[in-house]
């Protein structure tokens, strides 16, 4: 590999809030919307690293069915009742500590489903998909910048670093080292629009921040190498949210048990069951059907999406809100948290979740979805 390349990863950066905005476009003149995927970071990020969907690199989203593997299987043995015990904010919190601390599902690990129903559930990315092996079984570019022997580094939050730190850290090594690769993993622009989504000026100042300190990174390379590769590119975009559903009550409402008829996880935009009763399935996505505002995702288009599951660990019925709406009672969101933006919606049909690739190197072929942007991303040394 010749040269330098700066890949800058930045959460939640949507096509619809820069389409009209110069942001960085002097410096890389090369922008476009590329599509994402459905989900969340934890299946579309993945699917960034290695080019591959979510069906094949295995990570989709957070929480899986798996119990014969789940860190909480040994709860099955207590039953339902002495499990209810947890199902308070004093009983979620001990269990948060238990998941993070002993049991060790990861920091970010959460009780987002009925503690009952934790014994028959899985969470995904316990481990740093920034690293090495990051995705298992698959060459993810941090595996590929490796067996390349390309002297690179890496930066995000996973390292304990804010998005402030990281830049004026990469700023710094960039003008200094003599690596050839270097990937920013921005996050806090997620959770900034989650809560000022539909606040112009906050974005304006917010944005600007963002551009300032990405510009003093993209000068630094330059400066080193003057035909340094710059490349910036988002997971998804951010839509405004309109509309709160309980959907989980909707269902609770049917009348049927968890864990004995059934298993749901919900996660903000959309809902995950698992049937073990004919007639729970018939009551709960009949009632569901009659919504207006959510939809079932047939099989044909999850495989079109590259989010089918052949074991169903991911949900055997997904249900999937319109843009705008959002599950009031999540685990993601509980708490009364209220976002004023959300993620997770179809990606060719809400045009808020289309994401951006910039660069400064036209690309030969431009790319149409976030995965194409892992060759992007490779290009120069895969
Ligand atoms: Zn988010």
């Amino acid at each position: 590999m010749n040269g330098l390349t700066v890949f800058v990863l930045v959460d939640a950066l949507g096509w619809e809030l820069i389409r009209d905005r110069a942001f960085l476009g002097d410096l890389l003149p090369y922008r476009q919307p590329v599509q994402s995927l459905l989900g969340f970071s934890s299946g579309i990020i993945p699917s960034m690293l290695t080019g591959l969907p979510p069906a094949e690199s295995g990570m989709w989203n957070l929480v899986y069915y798996d119990p014969q593997n789940s860190p909480f299987r040994w709860m099955k043995s207590l039953g339902t009742a002495p499990a209810r015990v947890f199902d308070n904010r004093v009983g979620r919190r001990l269990l948060t500590e238990l998941g993070r601390r002993f049991l060790r599902i990861g920091d970010n690990f959460d009780v987002s489903v009925p503690p009952e129903t934790l014994p028959w559930f899985h969470w995904a990315e316990s481990r740093n998909i920034y690293a090495r092996n990051g995705v298992p079984g698959h060459s993810s570019v941090f595996d590929l910048l490796y067996s390349r022997k390309i002297e690179h580094k890496v930066y995000s939050y996973k390292d304990g670093l804010t998005d402030q730190e990281i830049l004026l850290r990469a700023e710094k090594d960039i003008a200094e080292g003599n690596e050839q690769f270097y990937f920013l993993y921005l996050c806090e622009l997620d959770a900034f629009l989650h809560l000022h989504r539909k606040e112009m000026p906050q974005i304006e100042a917010k944005f600007a921040w963002y551009e300032d300190a990405l510009r003093r990174v993209f000068h630094a390379a330059c400066k080193r190498s003057p035909g340094a590769r710059l490349q910036l590119s988002s997971d998804h975009g951010m839509t405004p949210v309109e509309r709160h559903c309980d959907l989980a009550a909707i269902v609770k409402s049917c009348g049927y048990r968890t864990p004995k008829d059934y298993l749901a996880v919900y996660d903000s935009t959309m809902a995950r069951f698992w049937f073990f009763s004919q007639a729970a399935r018939d009551e709960i996505l009949g009632r569901l059907r009659k919504l207006d505002y959510v939809r079932l995702l047939r099989e044909q288009e999850l495989r079109d999406l590259g989010v089918y599951f052949a074991d169903h660990r991911y949900g055997e019925e997904i249900v999937l809100l319109n843009p705008g709406f959002i599950i009031a009672e999540s685990g993601f969101n509980g708490n009364g948290w209220k976002p004023a933006g959300m993620h997770g919606y179809h990606p060719a049909e809400d045009p808020n979740a289309t994401a951006v690739y910039m660069t400064n190197c036209a690309p030969a072929s431009p790319p149409q979805t976030v995965r194409d942007v892992f060759h992007f991303m490779t290009e120069a040394f895969a």
